[in-house]
């Protein structure tokens, strides 16, 4: 339910200027989604974040939460989120080590995607605007 509220109504909606937005695309091959992420990181806090592109429910629902989920907060924070979420899709860190989950990372609306991991090829669309996420915050 959370998801299709999400996709039918997604938040942060849009596109920044570039600059000062930092502006990172991503595309998911086997499913056919795009995400592009805008992201205005100010005084190494999140200072606006705006999505676009188009594709299934979820990898627009996910990046649609994750937009909620980041806006306003400090880059630290935000990637720590970033790591909190991949270990629920099952993908492990830069060295190939499981993510252990960290409780003091709350993942909220973002506890709906949880059911995705039990479909391998649906977790590519649930990581699209995350793995797009952490490309802006490069450029950013
Ligand atoms: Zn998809």
């Amino acid at each position: 339910e959370i998801i299709l509220d999400h996709y039918r109504s997604p938040r942060n909606r849009g596109e920044l200027p570039t600059p000062p937005a930092a502006v990172a695309q991503g595309h998911n091959p086997l499913c056919g989604d795009e995400i592009t992420v805008y992201l205005l990181v100010d005084d190494a806090r999140v200072g606006d974040v705006k999505v676009g592109g188009q594709g299934c429910s979820i990898s627009q629902s996910s990046a649609s939460m994750m937009s909620q989920a980041i806006k306003g907060k400090p880059v630290a924070e935000v990637r720590a989120l970033v790591r909190r979420f991949k270990g629920m899709m099952s993908i492990p860190d830069d060295d190939g080590n499981p993510i252990e989950p960290d409780p003091a990372v709350k993942l909220g609306d973002l506890e709906a995607l949880q059911g995705v991991v039990k479909f391998p090829v649906r977790i590519k669309c649930a990581i699209l605007g995350w793995n797009t996420l952490l490309e802006a915050l490069e450029q950013a």
